[in-house]
């Protein structure tokens, strides 16, 4: 019924006709009066329906709250799946927006980019977005994030970005060592404006992915859906930038990526290990860019925090009944929240595995095998390729080849988890290391790992071996 013959502006008032009593029996009449009486159809084509709203709160509600309700109406008026754009229109014209200023939805369902800040698109599928690449980890919250001395300032500052995203800072640029945090911030980051915020587009990208697919866009000619990709973002995060480092053409499109972003006030949060200074061969433009925002650090944790993360994952139940050996862990693994975390976890599972109860003296015994003397030796790809290899009786080219022959892939399986564990390789780095493997089958195999400990004592005991040998130099 839209479309065909009619002008797109008397199609938008037909529809708007029909939509709006639809609407008006499923919200309360104060509901109604404060946030739907203001809309005025703009404009309505085969693929877009422009609606004129009063003001920027009524856009901002209307977009967070009822969107869905107003699609679904839609959809039910026309049979498709149109996307909806919220247009701010002060002086009440109605149709006063330019169809001039409209630009056709790409047939891919994303919803095209705005022109200018206040207006946002709208993915007329909600499939558009992809699944794996680009989302956030939805265990990485701000509720699971303990604060302390170390990192008060950086989680005060990823808080209120993400509760204003795009106005407060931008970017926010949150460096520190391994293991404390960083990573973490960013998906809190993303969750919350998921979770506030829908309908923006939120994509979580670790800096090499981003390479990698700037890489194959090149490859397969297919550079505007990439650079679409990031372009539309409502808010980028960007993991461990440091491997732009030295990658010139990298950080030239990033720099053109950011630029855009950031003009349309979209948000971009970026993690590295290094403050922006601190880069040997970052392009000046792109490290003012860094600079321009608010720059917020990650500390090693000290004793109090560290046992404070120690509680919250071990659940309230082990809290109170373990405290001394929650202290123990807490007091002896001080500069790496991953391997804290990695503690507890292998001592828990050593108790339960060997039916033995949690102890200091159980803890201690785990905590030797796992890190040794205080001396931990450097942990590269080869000495974890070599370890496994040779206990499990590949070779290195078996562990990172494709064969799927059953104790090759739980040995590769083990290996990854292993390289997880004790490295700070991210999941495509890790799966770069076995052949080039897409990353989404490292998530998986340690996540497959991590519950096969739980239940098989075999696995549990080559997992600890393997740890032992690597870190042992054994
Ligand atoms: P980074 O990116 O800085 O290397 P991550 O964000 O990956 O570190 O953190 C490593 C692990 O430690 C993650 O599992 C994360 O959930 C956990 N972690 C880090 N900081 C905290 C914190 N303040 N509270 C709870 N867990 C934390
Ligand atoms: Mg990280």
């Amino acid at each position: 019924m839209v479309g065909e013959a009619r002008a797109p502006v008397e199609n938008a008032e037909r529809l708007w006709m029909l939509c709006a009593e639809a609407l008006r029996n499923q919200v309360n009449e104060a509901t109604w009066k404060t946030w739907f009486d203001g809309i005025r159809p703009s404009w309505a084509d085969d693929d877009h329906v422009v609606l004129s709203v009063p003001s920027s709160l009524v856009k901002e509600r209307l977009e967070s709250r009822y969107l869905t309700l107003v699609r679904d109406v839609l959809a039910d008026a026309t049979g498709k799946h149109l996307a909806i754009r919220l247009v701010v229109d002060t002086d009440g014209a109605g149709a006063a927006v330019e169809p001039a200023r409209l630009t056709p939805a790409p047939r891919d369902g994303h919803g095209d980019r705005a022109g200018e800040a206040s207006t946002i698109a709208w993915p007329a599928n909600e499939q558009a977005e992809p699944a794996q690449a680009g989302s956030v980890e939805p265990d990485y919250t701000f509720d699971a994030f303990v604060t302390g001395p170390s990192n008060r300032f950086a989680h005060a500052a990823a808080r209120s970005v993400a509760e204003t995203p795009g106005t407060s800072y931008n970017p926010l640029y949150i460096h520190g060592g391994v293991g404390l945090g960083k990573t973490h911030l960013l998906h809190a980051i993303g969750n919350y404006v998921r979770d506030n915020f829908r309908g923006r587009l939120v994509r979580y990208v670790p800096s090499e992915t981003f390479l990698n697919e700037f890489v194959d866009a090149i490859r397969t000619n297919t550079t505007p859906a990439f650079k679409r990709r990031y372009r539309e973002c409502h808010l980028l995060l960007v993991d461990d930038v440091q491997f732009m480092e030295g990658k010139e053409g990298l950080q030239e499109e990033f720099f053109h990526t950011f630029n855009e972003l950031y003009q349309t006030s979209r948000q971009i949060v970026i993690a590295s290990d290094r403050p922006p200074n601190s880069f040997a061969t970052l392009d000046d433009r792109l490290r003012s860019r860094f600079m321009s925002g608010l720059t917020a650090t990650v500390q090693p944790p000290d004793l109090e925090t560290r046992l404070a993360i120690l509680r919250s994952k071990a659940g309230a139940k082990t809290a109170t009944e373990h405290s001394d050996v929650l202290e123990y862990i807490a007091a002896n693994v001080k500069d790496n929240i991953r391997q804290l975390e990695g503690a507890l976890t292998q001592v828990l599972a050593h108790a339960s595995v060997y039916g033995q109860s949690l102890t200091v003296e159980l803890a201690e015994e785990v905590l030797f095998d796992l890190f040794g003397s205080n001396q931990p030796r450097t942990i590269t790809p080869k000495v974890i390729l070599d370890a496994a290899a040779e206990l499990f009786g590949f070779n290195v080219e078996e562990l990172c080849g494709t064969s799927r022959r059953r104790p090759l892939v739980t040995a590769r399986q083990i290996s990854m988890y292993v390289f997880r564990h004790l490295t700070d390789y991210s999941y495509p780095a890790i799966a770069r290391e076995f052949g080039g493997r897409d990353h989404t089958t490292v998530i998986h195999a340690v996540e497959k790992i991590s519950t096969l400990m739980k239940e098989k004592r075999q696995i549990y005991d080559q997992v600890n071996e393997l740890m032992a040998r690597i870190t042992n130099g054994g």
